[in-house]
Protein backbone atom coordinates (compact mmCIF):
# COMPACT_ATOMS: atom_id res chain seq x y z
CA UNK A 1 0.00 0.00 0.00
CA UNK A 2 1.08 3.51 -0.78
CA UNK A 3 1.42 5.96 1.84
CA UNK A 4 1.17 9.88 1.22
CA UNK A 5 2.37 11.28 4.25
CA UNK A 6 2.97 14.66 2.24
CA UNK A 7 5.07 16.32 4.62
CA UNK A 8 7.34 13.75 4.83
CA UNK A 9 7.62 12.62 1.20
CA UNK A 10 10.49 13.33 -1.42
CA UNK A 11 9.41 15.84 -3.95
CA UNK A 12 9.25 14.34 -7.70
CA UNK A 13 7.78 18.07 -9.52
CA UNK A 14 8.16 21.09 -8.35
CA UNK A 15 6.19 24.64 -9.70
CA UNK A 16 7.71 27.70 -8.54
CA UNK A 17 5.96 31.00 -9.19
CA UNK A 18 4.72 29.41 -12.44
CA UNK A 19 2.90 32.36 -14.70
CA UNK A 20 1.20 31.62 -18.04
CA UNK A 21 -0.21 34.20 -20.70
CA UNK A 22 -0.99 33.31 -24.12
CA UNK A 23 -0.53 36.01 -27.25
CA UNK A 24 -4.15 36.79 -28.35
CA UNK A 25 -5.00 37.91 -31.94
CA UNK A 26 -6.06 41.38 -30.51
CA UNK A 27 -2.87 41.98 -29.31
CA UNK A 28 -2.52 41.77 -25.43
CA UNK A 29 -1.93 38.64 -23.85
CA UNK A 30 -4.55 36.60 -21.82
CA UNK A 31 -3.33 35.90 -18.21
CA UNK A 32 -3.99 32.07 -17.68
CA UNK A 33 -2.09 31.50 -14.42
CA UNK A 34 -0.83 33.31 -11.67
CA UNK A 35 1.64 32.77 -9.76
CA UNK A 36 1.43 28.74 -9.00
CA UNK A 37 2.93 26.88 -7.07
CA UNK A 38 2.39 23.64 -6.62
CA UNK A 39 4.43 19.97 -5.97
CA UNK A 40 3.91 16.55 -6.67
CA UNK A 41 5.48 14.12 -3.91
CA UNK A 42 5.90 10.61 -4.32
CA UNK A 43 2.95 8.20 -3.67
CA UNK A 44 0.64 10.47 -3.52
CA UNK A 45 -2.19 10.99 -5.71
CA UNK A 46 -2.85 14.81 -6.51
CA UNK A 47 -5.80 16.14 -8.08
CA UNK A 48 -6.35 20.00 -9.91
CA UNK A 49 -10.36 20.89 -9.67
CA UNK A 50 -11.73 24.12 -10.80
CA UNK A 51 -14.12 25.49 -13.28
CA UNK A 52 -13.72 25.45 -17.02
CA UNK A 53 -11.21 27.58 -18.38
CA UNK A 54 -9.23 28.06 -14.60
CA UNK A 55 -6.38 26.59 -16.44
CA UNK A 56 -6.03 22.81 -15.02
CA UNK A 57 -4.74 21.73 -18.68
CA UNK A 58 -2.40 24.25 -18.86
CA UNK A 59 -0.78 23.67 -15.43
CA UNK A 60 -0.64 19.81 -16.51
CA UNK A 61 0.64 21.19 -19.99
CA UNK A 62 3.22 22.48 -18.06
CA UNK A 63 4.23 20.01 -15.17
CA UNK A 64 4.89 17.57 -18.28
CA UNK A 65 7.11 20.29 -19.98
CA UNK A 66 4.99 20.55 -22.94
CA UNK A 67 4.62 23.98 -22.68
CA UNK A 68 7.00 26.33 -21.10
CA UNK A 69 5.40 28.87 -18.26
CA UNK A 70 5.83 33.01 -19.60
CA UNK A 71 7.05 33.41 -16.03
CA UNK A 72 8.72 30.67 -13.11
CA UNK A 73 10.24 27.81 -12.94
CA UNK A 74 9.27 23.91 -13.29
CA UNK A 75 11.41 21.16 -11.23
CA UNK A 76 12.20 17.68 -11.64
CA UNK A 77 14.08 15.86 -8.90
CA UNK A 78 15.37 19.53 -7.76
CA UNK A 79 16.86 19.95 -11.40
CA UNK A 80 15.24 22.35 -13.34
CA UNK A 81 13.62 21.46 -16.31
CA UNK A 82 14.11 22.40 -19.65
CA UNK A 83 12.38 20.33 -22.05
CA UNK A 84 10.00 17.50 -21.92
CA UNK A 85 9.52 16.21 -17.75
CA UNK A 86 11.44 12.57 -18.65
CA UNK A 87 9.53 11.01 -15.42
CA UNK A 88 5.52 11.63 -17.04
CA UNK A 89 3.27 9.74 -19.29
CA UNK A 90 -0.44 11.39 -20.01
CA UNK A 91 -3.99 10.16 -20.83
CA UNK A 92 -6.10 12.22 -22.57
CA UNK A 93 -9.54 13.21 -21.76
CA UNK A 94 -10.36 12.80 -26.06
CA UNK A 95 -8.12 9.23 -25.78
CA UNK A 96 -6.11 10.84 -28.52
CA UNK A 97 -5.43 7.35 -30.56
CA UNK A 98 -4.41 6.93 -33.99
CA UNK A 99 -7.32 5.52 -35.75
CA UNK A 100 -5.81 4.09 -38.14
CA UNK A 101 -3.59 1.63 -35.85
CA UNK A 102 -4.53 -1.40 -33.94
CA UNK A 103 -4.69 -1.05 -30.20
CA UNK A 104 -1.31 -2.60 -29.62
CA UNK A 105 0.19 -0.15 -32.70
CA UNK A 106 -1.32 2.48 -30.36
CA UNK A 107 0.58 1.49 -26.97
CA UNK A 108 3.49 0.93 -29.05
CA UNK A 109 3.37 4.33 -30.11
CA UNK A 110 5.23 6.10 -27.04
CA UNK A 111 8.09 2.98 -25.89
CA UNK A 112 8.99 3.59 -29.47
CA UNK A 113 9.16 7.00 -29.25
CA UNK A 114 12.07 6.24 -26.12
CA UNK A 115 14.42 4.23 -29.22
CA UNK A 116 13.83 0.52 -27.47
CA UNK A 117 14.80 -2.60 -29.14
CA UNK A 118 12.16 -4.63 -30.85
CA UNK A 119 11.84 -6.98 -28.09
CA UNK A 120 11.39 -4.68 -25.47
CA UNK A 121 9.05 -2.39 -26.92
CA UNK A 122 6.75 -5.93 -27.93
CA UNK A 123 7.36 -7.28 -24.11
CA UNK A 124 6.42 -3.79 -22.49
CA UNK A 125 3.33 -3.61 -24.60
CA UNK A 126 1.77 -7.02 -23.62
CA UNK A 127 2.73 -6.42 -19.80
CA UNK A 128 0.55 -2.89 -20.26
CA UNK A 129 -2.07 -4.32 -22.52
CA UNK A 130 -1.81 -7.33 -19.41
CA UNK A 131 -2.53 -4.83 -16.76
CA UNK A 132 -5.31 -2.52 -17.92
CA UNK A 133 -6.77 -6.37 -19.17
CA UNK A 134 -7.15 -5.24 -23.12
CA UNK A 135 -5.74 -8.68 -23.20
CA UNK A 136 -7.51 -10.62 -26.67
CA UNK A 137 -8.05 -6.82 -28.29
CA UNK A 138 -4.29 -6.47 -29.47
CA UNK A 139 -5.26 -6.41 -32.95
CA UNK A 140 -8.46 -4.43 -32.86
CA UNK A 141 -8.89 -0.98 -34.28
CA UNK A 142 -9.69 2.16 -31.59
CA UNK A 143 -13.38 2.68 -33.65
CA UNK A 144 -14.18 -0.76 -32.57
CA UNK A 145 -13.94 -0.25 -29.08
CA UNK A 146 -16.36 1.33 -26.57
CA UNK A 147 -15.12 4.70 -25.23
CA UNK A 148 -13.96 2.94 -21.66
CA UNK A 149 -12.21 0.77 -24.02
CA UNK A 150 -10.40 3.58 -25.50
CA UNK A 151 -9.50 4.75 -22.38
CA UNK A 152 -7.74 1.19 -21.34
CA UNK A 153 -5.69 1.77 -24.11
CA UNK A 154 -4.77 5.74 -23.24
CA UNK A 155 -4.12 3.74 -19.81
CA UNK A 156 -2.29 1.25 -21.21
CA UNK A 157 0.66 3.51 -23.94
CA UNK A 158 1.32 5.46 -20.76
CA UNK A 159 1.74 2.71 -18.35
CA UNK A 160 4.13 0.98 -21.04
CA UNK A 161 6.86 3.06 -20.07
CA UNK A 162 6.25 2.87 -16.42
CA UNK A 163 6.37 6.54 -15.87
CA UNK A 164 7.14 8.09 -12.33
CA UNK A 165 4.22 9.72 -12.21
CA UNK A 166 1.17 8.97 -14.44
CA UNK A 167 -1.05 12.63 -15.60
CA UNK A 168 -4.54 11.99 -16.70
CA UNK A 169 -6.70 14.94 -17.91
CA UNK A 170 -10.16 14.32 -17.43
CA UNK A 171 -9.59 10.60 -17.91
CA UNK A 172 -13.41 9.26 -17.61
CA UNK A 173 -15.44 12.32 -18.74
CA UNK A 174 -16.29 10.65 -22.09
CA UNK A 175 -16.46 7.28 -20.64
CA UNK A 176 -19.81 6.89 -19.33
CA UNK A 177 -20.55 6.67 -15.27
CA UNK A 178 -20.51 2.61 -14.36
CA UNK A 179 -17.56 2.05 -16.38
CA UNK A 180 -15.18 5.27 -14.91
CA UNK A 181 -16.06 3.99 -11.46
CA UNK A 182 -14.66 0.60 -12.09
CA UNK A 183 -11.53 2.01 -14.55
CA UNK A 184 -10.92 4.95 -11.38
CA UNK A 185 -10.74 1.78 -8.98
CA UNK A 186 -8.12 -0.34 -11.55
CA UNK A 187 -6.14 2.73 -11.64
CA UNK A 188 -5.94 3.26 -7.97
CA UNK A 189 -4.84 -0.60 -7.69
CA UNK A 190 -2.23 -0.11 -10.20
CA UNK A 191 -0.81 3.04 -8.51
CA UNK A 192 -1.17 1.25 -4.87
CA UNK A 193 1.08 -2.03 -6.03
CA UNK A 194 4.17 -0.53 -3.90
CA UNK A 195 6.50 -2.77 -6.20
CA UNK A 196 6.28 -0.46 -8.84
CA UNK A 197 5.53 3.18 -10.89
CA UNK A 198 3.49 4.90 -11.26
CA UNK A 199 4.54 6.42 -8.15
CA UNK A 200 2.21 9.27 -7.98
CA UNK A 201 -0.94 10.47 -10.10
CA UNK A 202 -1.68 13.95 -11.02
CA UNK A 203 -5.51 14.28 -11.92
CA UNK A 204 -7.41 17.18 -13.42
CA UNK A 205 -11.27 16.92 -13.06
CA UNK A 206 -14.36 18.72 -12.79
CA UNK A 207 -16.07 16.12 -10.79
CA UNK A 208 -16.01 16.97 -7.03
CA UNK A 209 -16.84 12.66 -6.38
CA UNK A 210 -14.38 11.53 -8.57
CA UNK A 211 -11.67 13.51 -7.09
CA UNK A 212 -12.88 12.76 -3.69
CA UNK A 213 -12.66 9.37 -4.56
CA UNK A 214 -9.20 9.74 -5.78
CA UNK A 215 -7.02 12.19 -4.78
CA UNK A 216 -4.61 12.47 -1.22
CA UNK A 217 -4.28 15.81 -1.69
CA UNK A 218 -6.83 18.31 -3.97
CA UNK A 219 -5.51 21.67 -5.26
CA UNK A 220 -8.94 23.83 -5.51
CA UNK A 221 -8.36 26.43 -8.29
CA UNK A 222 -10.09 29.94 -9.15
CA UNK A 223 -10.28 31.20 -12.28
CA UNK A 224 -9.32 34.65 -14.54
CA UNK A 225 -6.46 34.64 -13.77
CA UNK A 226 -5.75 30.95 -12.37
CA UNK A 227 -4.87 30.95 -9.28
CA UNK A 228 -4.37 28.04 -6.23
CA UNK A 229 -7.30 28.77 -3.88
CA UNK A 230 -6.92 26.35 -1.61
CA UNK A 231 -5.48 22.77 -1.25
CA UNK A 232 -6.79 20.36 0.97
CA UNK A 233 -6.21 16.59 2.56
CA UNK A 234 -8.62 14.20 1.66
CA UNK A 235 -9.73 13.13 5.54
CA UNK A 236 -11.00 9.64 3.85
CA UNK A 237 -8.76 7.15 4.57
CA UNK A 238 -8.26 4.25 1.41
CA UNK A 239 -9.81 2.32 0.46
CA UNK A 240 -12.86 4.73 0.20
CA UNK A 241 -16.39 3.42 -1.03
CA UNK A 242 -18.27 6.23 -3.16
CA UNK A 243 -21.68 5.29 -1.53
CA UNK A 244 -20.38 4.51 2.43
CA UNK A 245 -22.32 8.00 4.27
CA UNK A 246 -18.96 9.01 5.10
CA UNK A 247 -18.16 9.94 1.60
CA UNK A 248 -21.47 11.38 0.86
CA UNK A 249 -21.11 13.30 3.80
CA UNK A 250 -17.46 14.62 2.64
CA UNK A 251 -19.05 15.42 -1.00
CA UNK A 252 -22.44 16.57 -0.60
P1 LIG B 1 -9.10 24.06 -18.19
O1 LIG B 1 -8.34 22.82 -18.52
O2 LIG B 1 -9.11 24.43 -16.74
O3 LIG B 1 -10.51 24.03 -18.72
P2 LIG B 1 -7.19 25.31 -19.98
O4 LIG B 1 -5.90 25.17 -19.28
O5 LIG B 1 -7.46 24.40 -21.11
O6 LIG B 1 -8.39 25.30 -18.92
O7 LIG B 1 -7.30 26.78 -20.56
C1 LIG B 1 -7.20 27.94 -19.73
C2 LIG B 1 -7.40 29.19 -20.59
O8 LIG B 1 -6.32 29.29 -21.48
C3 LIG B 1 -8.66 29.17 -21.43
O9 LIG B 1 -9.19 30.47 -21.47
C4 LIG B 1 -8.16 28.75 -22.78
O10 LIG B 1 -8.99 29.27 -23.78
C5 LIG B 1 -6.79 29.38 -22.83
N1 LIG B 1 -5.83 28.60 -23.66
C6 LIG B 1 -5.42 27.35 -23.42
N2 LIG B 1 -4.51 26.94 -24.34
C7 LIG B 1 -4.35 28.01 -25.18
C8 LIG B 1 -3.55 28.27 -26.34
N3 LIG B 1 -2.71 27.33 -26.82
N4 LIG B 1 -3.65 29.47 -26.94
C9 LIG B 1 -4.47 30.42 -26.46
N5 LIG B 1 -5.26 30.27 -25.37
C10 LIG B 1 -5.20 29.08 -24.74
MG1 LIG C 1 -8.85 21.11 -19.51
Amino acid sequence: MKHAIHATHEVICELKGIQKSFDRETGHALRVLEDINLDIRANEVVCLIGPSGCGKSTILRIFAGLIKPTKGKTFYHGEKMEGLNPGVAIVFQNFALYPWMTVEANVKTVLQAQGLDDETIKAKAHRAIRLVGLEGFEEAYPRELSGGMKQRVGMARALSVDPEILFMDEPFSHVDALTAEGLRAEILDIWDDAERNPSSILMVSHDIKEVAYMADRIVVLSANPGRVRTIVENPLPRPRDMRSPEFLRLVD
